[in-house]
């Protein structure tokens, strides 16, 4: 599992590096560079937001233009 395939199943949700590392089976130390290269990719985002998966405002990666999460 990538986690560009990983972000493209859930459209407009964020997630935090910790739980794409969890998600993906890789250290958190490797998702971080990960998400930080990926961020730089349309339609990638990478923003302050709260984690869809643990809830916590931090800094999170999604794929998408946000939509589903103004509609929320
Ligand atoms: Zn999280």
């Amino acid at each position: 599992m990538t986690v560009r395939r990983l972000l493209e199943q859930c459209p407009g949700e964020p997630l935090c590096d910790a739980c794409l590392a969890f998600a993906c089976s890789v250290s958190l130390t490797e998702m971080r560079l990960v998400t930080a290269a990926v961020g730089h990719d349309a339609p990638f985002r990478r923003d302050s937001a709260i984690c869809a998966s643990c809830r916590r405002q931090t800094t999170t990666l999604a794929w998408g233009n946000g939509d589903v999460l103004s509609e929320a």
